[in-house]
């Protein structure tokens, strides 16, 4: 079984389908949240996802474009995007985005958003934050996001080591229970804006990393074409 994990994908329709082409033949797409928030096409995003039969989890932008969670923690960027969000989506997008549990759990595998421990809204961004992360955990492995960074924490002897992937890069999942992050396909911030996700072959116990050039140009028009804020314009064609 081959599975696309893929994550923040922040409502860029132009990089999810990039991703879906690259990922090519696989058995599922898990998600790990924020599927909305940022980019321009919320409904657009939604409805390919739903057609996919995409499962997964909610993030924080998800959660606030819904109204379940509050927006006083964004900055003001991402405030007036989520804002704009709520705004138009459908009822359809509303529901399914509504849908998603705050965690997963797909054989021995735990999907959040954030971390283990505060799912919706703890950044696992120093090995300190994994060992939390791993002590959380009621699976041997887990999958999250948030971060917008392709990495991987491995819990090894007690110790945990972290591995920054890249295109192409292998974890051969053993013993050592791992912390997966796909990175992001709608809004990279490792300084790369190509859109970055990972295939996980669960029989052959494989994780690879990817990563995918999509049409940052279009994606970009298309925010300005809604006045999403300049800022968030710019930053998709630098990956930060
Ligand atoms: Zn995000």
């Amino acid at each position: 079984m081959r599975i696309a994990l893929i994550s923040d994908v922040h409502a860029n329709i132009v990089a999810l389908e990039a991703v879906v082409a690259a990922a090519g033949s696989v058995d599922a797409f898990w998600h790990t949240g924020d599927i909305v928030g940022y980019g321009p096409e919320p409904d657009a995003v939604v409805e390919r996802l739903a057609g996919l039969g995409a499962i997964g989890v909610r993030g924080n932008h998800d959660a606030a474009a819904v109204g379940s969670e509050t927006v006083e923690y964004f900055n003001v960027d991402a405030r007036r995007a989520i804002e704009w969000t709520a705004g138009v989506i459908s009822g359809a997008t509303r529901a399914w985005l509504a849908g998603l549990p705050e965690t997963r759990v797909e054989d021995d595998l735990t999907l959040v958003h954030g971390s283990p421990r505060a799912p919706i809204w703890e950044y696992i961004t120093t090995t300190a934050l994994a060992r939390a992360g791993f002590d959380a955990l009621s699976t041997r492995n887990g999958i999250f996001g948030h971060t917008h960074i392709p990495l991987a924490y491995r819990l090894v002897g007690g110790t945990v080591q972290a591995v920054a992937p890249r295109d192409g890069s292998v974890l051969r999942l053993d013993d050592a229970p791992v912390l997966l992050n796909p990175g992001s396909v709608g809004q990279p911030r490792d300084g790369d804006p190509d859109a970055s996700f990972a295939i996980l072959d669960i029989d052959a116990g494989v994780v690879t990393w990817r990563r995918v050039p999509y049409d940052v140009a279009a994606t970009q028009a298309a925010m300005r074409a809604v006045s999403l804020p300049p800022r968030l314009v710019e930053r998709i064609a630098h990956g930060r």
